[in-house]
């Protein structure tokens, strides 16, 4: 990236030049306006930093004439003034500067210069559906699509493209407003809008002739994020398209981040298993769809048998790595639908949707089995296990209760001698009181 910078005061300018040089953008230094002409005249720009008062021309003068030369009508010009009268700024952006700085601290000037260089960096990447039925129209968008750094799929009906869109991930939608075939670029856009919940968010650059007023409110009503008027000037087009697709993908990054924030809220993070937050939330949304639908749901309680001796053995570091290490064989012997969440310290609490008792016991004894079998680290542990259940919705019962009854027989299992699975009933109920 070059900049130029025009300014008459040596302090000033060698700043500025500075500034835009620790931000590795390449520097030309001049001292009037007759200088910036000559240097445009030789070279490109993408940048000028402009100072409001030049010896041989007004700054906001040398702005217009830039303006109205073909070459210059949209190279970003900054104006640079110690003024902030609300009539200057007023003028500037009439005359077409793109933005003003305050030549206060050079803090400010970096901190606007950063802003402003890294917004024009800022290059695109991404896949774009583009709808077009004009082939030379096309062929010309597709160039500049292209020269963004975007990918294109194009084609020529909506049919076709929707068809794409379902299959494909894209960053951006470009259509014509005006189509041949049955399909308008209307009803591309209620298509997208109406598509699967992770999908109809993408935004939609609408392209419209001139003489198409009403189809242009009409589409931007459907959904458009933003439309354009053929015959389509290049930096605009970029322009356009280039916000909303770097605004997507923010939105999405932003997004996934509090999904990952969401997961790691509810994520033990010994063992990668659900936990306690997890459970509380959910738990309760389980036993009511069970009841709900008359189908079975059961609970198994682990927990780990004198687990403290481990801890004193072997230390609390060995202590973690079994415990991860359990923790993983129970999350693989179990079926994607069920629930495995550490519950605290060394209990695990493991919901099993659709599975009635008799499939629980069945499930908790080879549990079990597995654990004495796994001898992490060559050390012997087993686990008790507490079971209760709900048998195809039949008893009325909320999660506290349930999990009290698991952890009513689980006492029973360690009163009865560890390592085994015992069922929540009348017995281990009276032997509890
Ligand atoms: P019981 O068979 O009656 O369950 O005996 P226990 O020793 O397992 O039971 P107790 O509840 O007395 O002790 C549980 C121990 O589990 C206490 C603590 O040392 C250990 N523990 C709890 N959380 C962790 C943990 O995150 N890491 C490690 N290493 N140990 C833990
Ligand atoms: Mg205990
Ligand atoms: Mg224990
Ligand atoms: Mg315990």
């Amino acid at each position: 990236m070059k900049a130029l910078v025009i300014d008459d005061g040596k302090i000033h300018r060698e700043m500025i030049g500075l500034v835009l040089e620790a931000l590795e953008v390449e520097v030309r230094l001049v001292e009037s306006a007759e200088e910036g002409l000559a240097a445009l005249a030789e070279e490109t720009f993408d940048l000028i930093s402009l100072d409001l008062h030049l010896p041989d021309m007004d700054g906001l003068e040398f702005c217009r004439q830039l303006r109205n030369d073909e070459e210059t009508r949209l190279l970003p010009i900054v104006l640079l003034t110690s003024e902030d009268a609300g009539a200057t700024l007023k003028m500037a952006y009439g005359a077409g500067v793109t933005e003003v700085m305050r030549k206060t601290s050079i803090e400010e000037l970096q901190k606007a210069f950063t802003f402003l260089v890294n917004r024009l960096r800022r290059t695109c990447s991404g896949r774009v559906l583009y709808v077009e039925d004009s082939p030379t129209t096309a062929q010309l968008t597709i160039s500049i699509l292209n020269e963004m750094g975007l990918d294109v799929d194009h084609y020529s009906t909506g049919e076709a493209a929707l068809k794409a869109f379902v299959q494909q991930d894209y960053d951006a939608v470009v259509t014509d407003v005006v189509l041949e075939g049955e399909m308008s670029g209307l009803n591309v856009v209620r298509g997208i809008r109406s598509a699967a919940a992770d999908k109809r968010e993408i935004p939609v650059l609408a392209v419209s002739g001139h003489e198409d007023l009403s189809r242009r409110v009409e589409i931007l009503r459907s959904g458009a994020n933003d439309y354009i008027e053929k015959p389509i000037v290049d930096d605009e087009f970029k322009a356009r398209l280039g916000n909303l697709i770097i605004n997507k993908q923010l939105f999405d990054q932003v997004r996934s981040q509090q999904d990952e924030l969401r997961k790691l809220a509810v994520t033990d993070q010994l063992t990668g298993l659900y936990n306690r937050t997890y459970l509380a939330e959910t738990a309760q949304k389980y036993v009511s769809s069970a009841i709900r639908h008359r189908e079975s749901l059961s609970l198994l309680m682990v927990d780990l048998d004198k687990f403290k001796n481990i801890n004193d053995t072997h230390g609390h570091a060995a202590g973690d790595k079994v415990l991860a290490a359990i923790g993983a064989m129970l999350s693989s012997r179990c079926r994607e639908e069920d629930v495995v969440a550490r519950f605290g310290g060394e209990e695990f609490i493991i919901l099993l949707p659709r599975c009635d008792l008799e499939n629980a016991i069945y499930k908790a004894e080879h549990l079990c089995r597995f654990i004495r079998e796994l001898q992490p680290d060559d050390l012997e542990i087993s686990a008790s296990f507490g079971v209760s259940s709900i048998y195809q919705g039949e008893r009325h019962i909320d999660f506290e209760k349930l999990l009290k009854e698991a952890d009513t027989a689980l006492y029973a299992a360690k009163r009865n001698g560890r390592d085994r699975v015992e069922v929540f009933n009348e017995d281990c109920m009276e032997a509890s009181a």
